[in-house]
């Protein structure tokens, strides 16, 4: 056998770089169909990541697949830099329509999320003329220089690489568990708020400032809401001093959290920049920055191109991805199917005392594993649980070290979201009787 498990593991070893991969379990996967993955042995797993939420719709959904196959067929690339395509052409007027934009919408394309939050930073910019961009610690925007530079959630993928991107100032994104023991969420808010204002009252001169980025909703940060005052307050100040908003809608977007758009919970707050990405095109690389007309305008070609970006095979799966979150109301199914996910956990909560936090949005969502005496985050016992879980055919992966993260795709059957439950209790159970021993194979496990 030479593209077994194991034959292509040790492969993958010797020539692919470390950097590229977080290591998790050593399993390549081979096939997919809605929400169950095969192996190169054979070994089936309910997926409960989504391939990281980029395969809303499930994986080869038949209308994706015919679509891809039908365009492929007709026309693969033709770039998209000098000329247009028609399902491009059509994705972009649907994007702009269902947009969370005030006013008439533009659209730019990108190949990754990574390159979308670095085309906001440049439409920010030449609209406002200024500099500065304000972005928060745990974002995840990218693995660019300009989207690391934004993001704020892993010293590994700053360290060896700096300097980073100029102008960009960092501020605490209000996370859960930096709330004192105690403290009122009105203080909390209060509190987080002037450590977002301190920068702005000491050295960071407002009107010089271009760009607030915000994921209203950190996926690998921990899945953490941004409380709505505090957003609110934020968008406020922001639109008082001529700042642009945008949101990051790579991992939260399509559907992902019950709503089309994360910022959708947020009643108050209209962003002028959405960055879309991952699930937009059901796992082909697709990338999009959706923003107001005059914003988008402000950039000159060639501003913002790649040779294949917006090319009509992956824009074709786009629209074949945004008709099936329609037809099949996946948006709807998620709000649903999380509510059953999350009164699960919750009543897995009240059995393990090793869970310290679920939080729920939509068929998406962290759980903090702690140690029960502490408190504190506990990534040893969390990476068992991931592991027990694998063994026992499902995949899961953690987040921020100790926070199991949840996000099957919105597709899934009643009856696997059942099973993909029931192995994750049957883990806790076998993590609390002590029966998941320390091996080898956890070793450097999650990032
Ligand atoms: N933004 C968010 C919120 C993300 O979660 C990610 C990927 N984890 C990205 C941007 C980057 O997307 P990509 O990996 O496609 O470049």
């Amino acid at each position: 056998m030479t593209d077994d498990n194991k034959h292509l593991m040790d492969e993958e070893h010797q020539y692919f770089a470390k950097g590229s991969r977080i290591k998790y379990f050593d399993i390549v996967i081979e096939s997919g169909q809605g929400a169950i993955l095969t192996d190169a042995d054979g070994n089936q797993y309910i997926d409960l990541l989504s391939s990281a939420s980029s395969t809303n719709t499930g994986h080869s959904h038949p209308k994706v697949v015919k679509e891809i196959q039908e365009q492929a067929s007709k026309l693969i690339q033709y770039t998209p830099a000098y000329f247009a395509n028609e399902p491009e052409v059509k994705l972009a007027k649907r994007l702009a329509e269902i947009a969370p934009i005030d006013g008439p919408a533009k659209v730019t394309w990108g190949n990754s999320g990574s390159d979308a939050n670095d085309a906001i930073i440049k439409y920010a910019r030449a609209y406002t003329g200024r500099q500065y961009i304000v972005s928060f610690t745990g974002a995840y925007h990218g693995s660019t220089y300009g989207s690391i530079t934004t993001s704020g959630v892993s010293l590994n993928m700053t360290r060896k690489i700096g300097p980073l991107l100029p102008g960009v100032v960092k501020v605490p994104f209000p996370s859960p568990w930096y709330r004192h023991a105690g403290e009122s969420e009105d203080a909390f808010i209060d509190r987080m708020f002037e450590a977002f204002k301190l920068p702005f009252d000491t050295y960071l001169p407002a009107d010089e400032t271009a760009l607030i980025e915000i994921e209203a909703i950190q996926g690998d940060g921990g899945f953490a809401k941004v409380p709505e005052r505090y957003l609110n307050q934020v968008a406020e100040f922001a639109h008082a001093n001529g700042i642009l908003l945008a949101v990051d809608e790579v991992n939260q977007g399509m559907g992902r959290t019950g709503k089309m758009w994360s910022i959708d919970h947020f009643p108050e707050v209209t962003p002028d920049l959405i960055a879309v990405g991952k699930s937009i095109a059901s796992g082909l690389p697709l990338s999009a920055v959706v923003g107001r007309k005059e914003v988008i305008d402000a950039l000159d070609a060639p501003g913002n191109v790649y040779t294949t970006a917006g090319n009509p095979v992956t824009t074709a799966a786009a629209n074949a991805t945004l008709d099936v979150i329609e037809e099949e109301h996946l948006v709807q199914r998620s709000h649903d199917l999380g509510l059953v996910a999350e009164k699960y956990f919750q009543s897995l909560a009240k059995q393990f005392d090793f869970i310290g936090d679920v939080r729920l949005y939509g068929l998406n969502g962290g759980i903090d594993i702690v140690d029960p005496k502490t408190g504190k985050a506990d990534g040893l016992a969390a990476t068992k649980l991931i592991y027990r879980i694998f063994e026992l055919g499902a995949l899961m992966i953690t987040v921020r070290g100790n926070i199991l993260r949840f996000q099957p795709p919105l597709v899934i059957t009643e009856d696997e979201l059942t099973s993909g439950l029931e192995i994750i209790k049957h883990a806790m159970e076998d993590l609390k009787n002590g029966k998941i021993k320390e091996s080898a194979a956890l070793k450097g496990i999650g990032w």
